[in-house]
């Protein structure tokens, strides 16, 4: 997880990928525990700095997920994964305050996607067959609601705006 971003960074920044450990890498408290993280500052005039930290947060796979059945290079593959873990977004409710309960709702195969028939399809379902992915990152409310099968306790917002807050946050916490 933490590898690709520091490709990613190294890239970026122009720099090895062990000058961005040795210029980023940083102790991270998770519920009081110190973790082995990456931590970016950016200044900003007149303001408080921008502070990205990467790290330590667990994350809760699903039990029927395997290890096969990671998603590669189905569009954006694991790379791809890892910026929506990144911007820590819940992409049923739009919560960001999910740092420490960031989950991974993991499917098999999109085809079992389509075993919701005869009803109406619960909007996880539709939202997972519309971008075609076998994942979904989701706040630890929301991932409960959706293998409970119950309505959804918080809000839903539009995919489109799960997508901007994305993209938003990302830009935000990538540029050192
Ligand atoms: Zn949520
Ligand atoms: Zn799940």
């Amino acid at each position: 997880m933490e590898k690709s971003l520091t490709k990613t960074l190294a890239h970026k920044l122009k720099i090895s990928v062990k000058k961005v450990y040795d210029r980023y890498e940083a102790e991270i408290e998770v519920d009081g525990k110190p973790y082995k993280g990456l931590r970016v500052i950016k200044p900003r005039e007149g303001k408080k700095p921008l502070v990205a930290e990467w790290g330590g947060i667990p994350l809760k796979w699903d039990i029927q997920a395997t290890l096969e059945d990671q998603p590669r290079h189905v569009w954006g593959g694991r790379a791809e994964l890892e910026k929506r873990l990144l911007a820590q977004v819940c992409e049923m409710c739009g919560t960001t305050n999910i740092t420490d309960q960031l989950e991974v709702h993991h499917i098999r195969a999109l085809k079992g996607l389509q075993k919701h028939t005869g009803r109406e399809k619960p909007e996880w379902v539709k939202r997972m067959a519309a971008r075609q992915r076998k994942t979904m990152v989701l706040c630890r409310t929301c991932h409960d609601d959706l293998h409970a099968g119950q309505p959804m306790t918080r809000q839903t917002i539009k995919l489109k705006e799960v997508l901007d807050l994305q993209k938003q946050r990302l830009r935000r916490r990538l540029i050192p």
